[in-house]
C-alpha cells in the first residue's frame, strides 16, 4: 500500500503544523496535493486572523502551549476554528502582590478583555478596531470582522464560560464608563477615527496580515518542533517596509536550540510560508558566559512587504525563570511530553548559573577594568 504510506505521512506532517488530531485527519483522504494548508479565502479573513494573532502576543503569561492555542482545525473552506487553552499562570515577576504564588486564572476571562473593542469617554481605543461578536456557542466564541464575510471560532476549554465572561466584561466597562463596539452592525465613528489617527499602524497592520494569518495556520509548529519553552511576540510597524513580526523564543541552556530544524518546516516549499532568510546571526558556537541569542530575518520569496525576524535564546535557567517551572506549566495543562523536550528533569549542568561559571563571570570583568585601565 504505497498510497496509505504517503497518505500517513501527509497526516502525521499536517499534525505537526496544525495539532490537528489524527482522529480528525484520517477521515479525510484527500488533502489539496499543491497547497496543504489551505490559505484564507480572503484578504478580510487574513486580517482577521493576524490581527487575533498578535493579541494573544499581548498577553505575556504562561500558557500550557506556547502561544495559547492547542490545535486547529481547518476546513477545506477555508474556515478557522483555534483550540485555547483553559488557564494561564501569571509570571512572577507582574502578578500583584495579593496574589498567591500559583494563582491559576481562566484564559477567556482575559481574552475577551483582549478582543473585543470598546472606547473610553476620552476616545481611546482598546481591543481589535473592527472586530465584532457574531455568537456564542455553547464554549464557542465565533468572531468576524464588520461588514465582512470573514469568520472564526474560538473553541473554549471544557468549562469555558463565554456568556458569563463577557458580561462581567460588560459591567466593568459599564463602571469605567467605556462604550462596547462589539455588538454594532456597522463601523463606528470610534473606529473610523483610530484608523485615520494612526494610518501607518493601520497599514502596517495590513501588510502583515498574510504573515499572522501564514503563522496562525501553523502554530503548531511552535510546541511540536520548536525546542522555546517560553515565545513571546509582538509586531513593529514601519511604513517603509511594512513592518515586521518579532518572535522572541527563550529554550534552556542545557537544550539544544531547533532554530534550522523550525526554519525549515517554516520555509519548507510545500507546507510551509513563502519565506526565505535574509539575514541571520548564529551564536550557537559562542562560548559565552551570558545568555546567547541567533537571530534570523525572512521576507516573502516575492514581493510582499513585511517581514518576520526571529530570535532564538539560550538562555540558563535562572535568568527569568524560577526552579518551579516545570511543575507551574504542568499545572496549567503542559503535557508531559512536551515538558520532557523543553524543560527536562533533572536540569542539566547547563542549565543554570553553576559556581564554575560565575567565577569566570568575575574573571572577565576584572580584564575588562584592567583593559580599560591599561588603556587611559
Ligand atoms: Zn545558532
Amino acid at each position: 500500500m504505497v498510497h496509505g504510506g504517503r497518505l500517513a505521512r501527509r497526516v502525521r506532517t499536517r499534525a505537526l503544523y496544525t495539532g490537528e488530531p489524527y482522529s480528525d485527519l484520517k477521515g479525510r483522504t484527500v488533502f489539496d496535493n499543491v497547497v496543504p494548508i489551505p490559505m484564507a479565502a480572503t484578504k478580510d479573513q487574513e486580517f482577521l486572523e493576524s490581527e487575533v494573532l498578535r493579541t494573544f502576543g499581548g498577553y505575556g503569561e504562561w500558557l500550557a502551549h506556547p502561544v495559547g492555542i492547542a490545535r486547529l482545525r481547518l476546513a477545506s473552506d477555508g474556515s478557522l476554528a483555534v483550540w485555547l487553552d483553559s488557564h494561564a499562570e501569571m509570571h512572577p515577576i507582574r502578578r500583584p502582590p495579593e496574589w498567591l504564588p500559583g494563582t491559576i486564572f481562566p484564559f477567556s476571562q482575559t481574552l475577551v478583555g483582549m478582543l473585543l473593542p470598546r472606547v473610553r469617554p476620552d476616545g481611546e481605543l482598546s481591543g481589535i478596531p473592527r472586530l465584532r461578536l457574531v455568537s456564542v456557542r455553547g464554549g464557542d466564541l465565533i468572531v468576524s470582522l464588520v461588514g465582512t464575510t470573514s469568520r472564526m471560532t474560538l473553541h473554549g476549554a471544557p468549562g469555558t464560560q463565554w456568556k458569563a465572561d463577557i458580561a462581567e466584561f460588560h459591567r466593568t466597562l459599564d463602571l469605567s464608563g467605556e462604550t462596547p463596539l462589539w455588538a454594532s452592525g456597522s463601523l463606528t465613528a470610534a473606529e473610523r477615527e483610530f484608523e485615520r489617527d494612526v494610518p501607518g499602524v493601520t497599514r502596517s497592520a495590513h501588510d502583515l496580515a498574510w504573515l499572522g494569518s501564514g503563522l496562525l495556520r501553523r502554530v503548531a509548529l511552535f510546541h511540536t518542533v520548536n525546542s522555546a519553552y517560553r515565545t513571546r511576540f509582538w509586531t513593529n510597524p514601519d511604513r517603509k517596509t511594512g513592518g515586521e513580526w518579532i518572535f522572541e523564543f527563550a529554550t534552556r541552556r542545557d537544550v539544544p536550540v531547533e532554530h534550522d530544524a523550525f526554519i525549515a518546516r517554516l520555509t519548507d516549499r510545500q507546507w510551509g510560508l513563502p519565506l526565505a532568510v535574509r539575514h541571520h546571526f548564529c551564536m550557537c558556537d559562542h562560548d559565552a558566559l551570558w545568555d546567547r541569542e541567533c537571530s534570523y530575518t525572512l521576507a516573502h520569496t516575492g514581493d510582499e512587504r513585511g517581514r518576520l525576524h526571529l530570535r532564538f535564546q539560550h538562555v540558563r535557567r535562572d535568568a527569568d525563570e524560577n526552579d518551579h517551572a516545570r511543575r507551574d506549566f504542568a499545572e496549567i495543562g503542559s503535557s508531559e511530553a512536551w515538558l520532557d523536550r523543553v524543560l527536562p528533569d533533572p536540569p542539566g549542568r547547563e542549565a543554570s548559573v553553576t559556581d564554575d561559571v560565575r567565577e569566570r563571570r568575575k574573571q572577565y570583568w576584572q580584564r575588562a577594568i584592567e583593559s580599560r585601565h591599561r588603556s587611559r
